[in-house]
């Protein structure tokens, strides 16, 4: 069962019934009710069709316009019965007395109705003009006594309810706005909390083809990179034995050329190699004890003839308080070092390249922090330029590349570099007045090594026995040919993919 008529509300059950119990009460609670007006016949008639009509609104009433007019006419008429009733009542019996009860339920009635009809102002105000319109005139024309009294205070009340029944309906207009104006705010959050959901599950699913966009690229690089090495090597051993061969000046300098450039090329790979492999994550340091002086003597005797070309003061100074042994990766070290060194090597025409190792710190576990610092006087950079310079790929100008070479890789990777050992890098530098590139790293103090034999003496004093493994022929070409050169001769070759297998077999001869 519907309580309330769909789209009109107002056409209350409740009301229905408090007006029709309202009916029977004033029937007992006056003295002769039938010789009144309300309770004749005609009046029994119409206030049941009324109320009956609005019963079949109630049940039957559609949400049509049409329906809600006849229910508003039912609202009135209701009203009307009341008031006109009264009114005739008044005219056969004007004594006060005798009407005091049926004012009474009158403002009841007005009071009710007010209430139960509050959220639509206008129909209010209709049903309050129908009630108290014809009780407000009649009583004043009327009435025994106090005609004027009880007229001016079924006009205030009459008033008062408007009034009243209408600030009721704004503020309840008011919240029912509040709660659509939140209603609506809920949906487009709702909406938007959706749409993020998508797009989330998007990005999601972007960054998941991103990155394994980016492994293949990494692994495409690694293997890459393994695979031009092989033939390169090639070229550098072929390049080196020609070179022992005899031949006249000219040959000797194209063979070089060949050479270096090779080399370049080896480097260049190598760098690639170092960068996807770091950026995989499958970078491992080679962590050992080493005679660290010796590691930062031996990369700066690499430079002495490069600076000698250049005429540039070349200094490398070791802190007395740097300890000789550290534990740490020399190979990775070594690696920053000569990048640096290169770099200030290359980019400073007259002048100075310096290169300092400091202690920084020392810890009570024996953890040190050491610094290293490469300065050149050289051409400098810009503050600008500066920031992207530890970016893969990035020269500070791009003119360098067909000015100096590089692919711009070194800086990037000596960071990873330095980050994985523990510390930092970073530079000071003003344009035309050098740069000083610094890196740190984390080490323990080292324990001293033992010096053995190295290879050249192996060589002098005793007949070596050599197994070569090597995959590729020209390379097993090269090596042959090297060992031939040193004197030495081949044991065992092995030639074949499956090179874990020859390095269990080397462990297990010793020679
Ligand atoms: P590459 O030297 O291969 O180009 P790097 O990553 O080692 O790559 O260096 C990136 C850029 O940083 C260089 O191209 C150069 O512009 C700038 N740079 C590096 N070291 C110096 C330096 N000592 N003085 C001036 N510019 C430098």
């Amino acid at each position: 069962m519907r309580t309330y008529q769909r789209g009109f509300e107002q056409n209350s059950i409740i009301t229905i019934i408090t007006f029709i119990l309202l009916y029977i009460m004033v029937f007992f609670a006056l003295d002769i009710p039938l010789s009144h007006p309300l309770f004749a016949w005609p009046s029994i008639l119409i206030y049941f069709l009324i109320m009956g009509g609005r019963f079949w609104m109630l049940f039957k009433g559609k949400d049509l316009k049409e329906h809600f007019q006849i229910t508003q006419v039912l609202i009135y008429g209701g009203a009307l019965f009341w008031s006109l009733n009264y009114s005739f009542g008044l005219m056969n019996q004007p004594g006060i007395e005798d009407n005091l009860l049926i004012i009474i339920f009158l403002m009841g009635i007005g009071a009710a109705g007010a209430i139960g009809l509050s959220k639509n102002s206008k129909l209010t105000i209709g049903f309050l003009m129908s009630l108290f319109i014809p009780a407000t005139v009649f009583s004043y024309i009327y009435l025994e006594k106090l005609n004027v009294f009880i007229s001016l205070a079924f006009g205030m009340y009459c008033v008062y309810l408007v009034f009243y029944s209408n600030k009721y309906y704004r503020i309840s207009q008011e919240n029912i706005v509040g709660k659509l104006k939140l209603q609506n705010q809920k949906e487009a959050l709702e909406d938007s909390q959706k749409l993020l959901t998508i797009q989330n599950q998007q990005l999601e699913k972007t960054l998941s083809k991103a990155k394994m966009a980016d492994k293949a690229k990494s692994l495409f690089l690694a293997n890459m990179s393994h695979e031009i090495r092989t033939p390169l090597n090639g070229i550098i051993g072929m390049s080196h034995l020609l070179k022992q061969t005899e031949m006249n000046v000219d040959q000797y300098k194209k063979v070089s050329i060949i050479e270096f450039s090779a080399e370049t090329l080896v480097s260049l790979v190598n760098d690639i190699l170092d960068f996807s492999k770091i950026e995989a994550g499958k970078l491992e340091l080679d962590l050992d004890h080493f005679n660290l002086h010796e590691v930062i003597n031996n990369t700066c005797e690499l430079f002495v003839d490069k600076t000698k070309e250049k005429a540039l003061t070349f200094n490398c100074n070791i802190s007395p308080n740097v300890p000789v042994f550290i534990y740490s990766d020399q190979i990775r070290i070594k690696q920053i070092l000569i990048n640096l060194i290169n770099n200030a090597i290359k980019y400073t025409d007259k002048g100075q390249v310096e290169v300092n190792i400091l202690m920084e710190k020392q810890s009570e576990e024996g953890i040190i922090l050491l610094l290293f610092e490469v300065t050149d006087s050289g051409i400098g950079i810009s503050k600008e330029n500066q920031e992207k310079l530890f970016s893969a790929f990035t020269q500070s100008d791009a003119s360098f590349t067909r000015k100096f070479g590089g692919t711009g890789l070194g800086l990037a990777i000596s960071k990873k570099l330095s980050v994985l050992l523990g510390g930092e890098i970073g530079l000071e530098s003003e344009l035309e007045h050098g740069s000083r590139f610094w890196f740190t790293i984390k080490a323990e103090k080292g324990q001293e090594i033992i010096r053995t034999e190295n290879l050249s003496e192996h060589i002098k004093t005793k007949s070596l026995k050599i197994l070569l493994a090597e995959d590729n022929k020209i390379n097993v070409m090269v090596a042959k040919q090297i060992l031939r050169m040193l004197g030495i001769k081949l044991w065992w070759l092995i030639m074949g993919w499956k090179l874990w297998n020859v390095f269990s077999l080397m462990n297990s001869i010793s020679y």
